[in-house]
């Protein structure tokens, strides 16, 4: 189903305040295959009204800790990139958030690898670190890879040398409860892995289904979190555990500079959380940013990358008997005039945000019933 026909009717209460608050123009028809004509009209336009500029966060829905850190920081003067990282890191430390940093669900053997980038608006620099083993803050170490670098990004040991160069200490990330969850998984291994044969490339996926009888976690699972500082910059970071007992060396979207995230400094900023493989294919943080900067709004950007994503979504094993993605994605963004929103492909999806007063959950738009 388009967006367009369903979008009106799917608005519950929490999203119709959640618009009003972001200041979105709801009566706006979406069009989304193309520029929308009342898009092309205003475009720009929301650069010339009086900045309703930060301090404002906005994160993933697990990130109700990092959006009150970082909010915080900002009101300390931090610079917004510095904010996300203090934020992130907090969820990072928390083993209880198997989806991040220390206590993250391990890959296929057993050993957590994590990704993370940050991206600073003013500068227009990035720095990432992908695959990394045995340090627990991988956003602190991306932005060392930024600020110490002539780099972008690191993988695997050249990012843990990296590291260690750093100051940063090698630990064991993989907790108790963690490492349980993979045993059982390992212990249940049969076809439902991700190495696929052309026959299992055409079926449904059925990990997710499989991890649900074993009663144990599997998801892709993340945090994002974007800034923008009340001089009008903005400062983004996604860091991940990523997909759980995923091959060694997968690397999904979140290190990657445009797809996990993403910032312009004249615009505002994206991110994603969820499959990872779907927002690299689409470049979903650049592109959600680049729609900010053609006229939309916030929520309405986050839904063009996901209506682009599902268009583009071919293999049989990731879309429904209608054709539909059976796969969840959740686009973030934060709009340099301190506008938000964020969509998700499917129910269910979340995001944190603080606009300076106080840090509330809500509910994300989905493009799909
Ligand atoms: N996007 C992350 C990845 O694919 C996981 C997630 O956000 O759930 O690695």
């Amino acid at each position: 189903m388009r967006l367009g026909c369903r979008y009106a009717l799917a608005m519950s209460d929490i999203d119709r305040r959640t618009f009003l608050a972001a200041g979105a123009t709801a009566a706006v028809p979406l069009m989304l295959k193309s520029t929308p004509a009342s898009a092309a009209t205003t475009r720009g336009d929301w650069r010339r009204e009086a900045r309703r500029a930060g301090p404002v966060v906005i994160s993933s829905g697990n990130g109700l800790p990092a959006v009150t850190r970082a909010m915080e920081e900002l009101q300390r003067g931090a610079d917004p990139v510095d904010a996300v990282v203090a934020g992130v890191t907090l969820v990072e430390d928390d083993p209880g958030d198997m989806s991040v940093g220390y206590g993250g669900l391990p890959n296929e053997a057993g050993v957590v690898q994590l990704d993370a980038s940050v991206m600073h608006g003013p500068s227009h620099k990035a720095g990432a670190v992908a695959a990394i083993e045995n340090i627990r803050n991988p956003a602190q170490v991306a932005l060392r890879v930024m600020r110490r670098t002539d780099h972008v990004l690191i993988v695997g040991a050249g990012a843990l040398a990296f590291a260690k160069a750093h100051g940063f200490k090698e630990e064991n990330l993989l907790t108790e409860r963690a490492r349980e969850a993979w045993l059982k998984w390992k212990e249940n291994l049969n076809t439902d892995d991700d190495w696929l044969n052309e026959e299992q490339h055409l079926e449904r996926d059925a990990r997710a289904e499989m991890a649900e009888q074993l009663g144990i976690p599997w998801h892709y699972g993340t945090i994002h979190c974007a800034a923008l500082s009340s001089a009008g910059d903005v400062g983004a970071c996604t860091t991940t555990s990523g997909l759980s007992y995923k091959i060694p060396g997968r690397v999904g979207d979140s290190p990657i500079v445009g797809a996990g995230m993403f910032v312009d400094n004249e615009v505002g900023a994206a991110g994603a959380t969820g499959r990872g493989e779907a927002v690299i294919q689409s470049c979903g943080a650049f592109q959600t940013v680049q729609h900010m900067a053609a006229g939309l709004e916030p929520r309405e950007a986050c839904l063009k990358t996901l209506q682009w994503i599902a268009d583009h979504t071919k293999r049989r094993s990731l879309l429904t008997g209608a054709g539909r993605p059976n796969f969840n994605v959740t686009m973030y963004a934060l709009r340099k005039d301190g506008k938000w929103g964020s969509a998700c492909m499917l129910p269910g999806g979340s995001f944190t945000l603080h606009d300076g007063t106080e840090a509330k959950r809500l509910r994300s738009t989905p493009l799909f019933e």
